[in-house]
């Protein structure tokens, strides 16, 4: 396992359109154990193959939800235990009709943060990292979280849905995906 270099535009691997993942060998296991630690490493709460700059459709998610014993006391953010997505060849399917707009910044975009308008549930289906069907349902912030990994694969970055991006200091950047 190893951290490898996080891509930054404009590198034009980040505009590809991701191939689809074919077989699940040895290479495809190395790619998402290095994803996760760079993933960690960065830190971020999602990454993107093309990220590392494999135009491959992987994404791997580590998200915790905010303790909801603790929102809203002013006490600093405790995740409560995380969990870790890894999804090969996701699709959204059944997005819902409801929209929500939120704050959300790139790995791949450092130094910027922009208001972008996302679906408020989505359920993704897909392939475990060993080939097994998988679907998941996620909302709120996971559920935004997974629609800015699929652009990844599609080529398409955060700012190119942005209604407004500004600039944030690095240290002061929110959850990066
Ligand atoms: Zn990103």
């Amino acid at each position: 396992m190893a951290v490898r270099p996080i891509v930054t535009v404009p590198d034009p691997v980040l505009r590809k359109k991701a191939r689809k993942v074919s077989t699940y060998g040895p290479d495809l296991q190395r790619l998402i154990d290095d994803m996760i630690d760079t993933m960690r490493q960065a830190p971020g709460v999602g990454l993107a193959a093309p990220q590392v700059g494999v135009s491959q459709r992987v994404i791997v998610v580590e998200y915790g939800e905010e303790d909801p014993q603790q929102a809203g006391t002013g006490i600093p953010k405790r995740k409560v235990a995380s969990k870790l997505y890894v999804v090969v060849n996701p699709e959204l399917v059944r997005p819902s009709q409801t929209t929500e707009t939120g704050a959300e910044g790139c790995l791949s975009v450092p130094g910027y943060a922009g208001e972008v308008e996302r679906l408020t549930q989505v359920t993704i289906r897909g392939f475990s990292r060993r080939g097994t069907p998988t679907r998941l349902r996620a909302r709120g912030w996971l559920a935004r979280i997974f629609q800015h990994e699929l652009d990844h694969l599609n080529g398409v970055l955060f700012t190119d849905r942005a209604s407004r991006v500004w600039r944030v200091e690095p240290e002061t950047e929110a959850e990066r995906v």
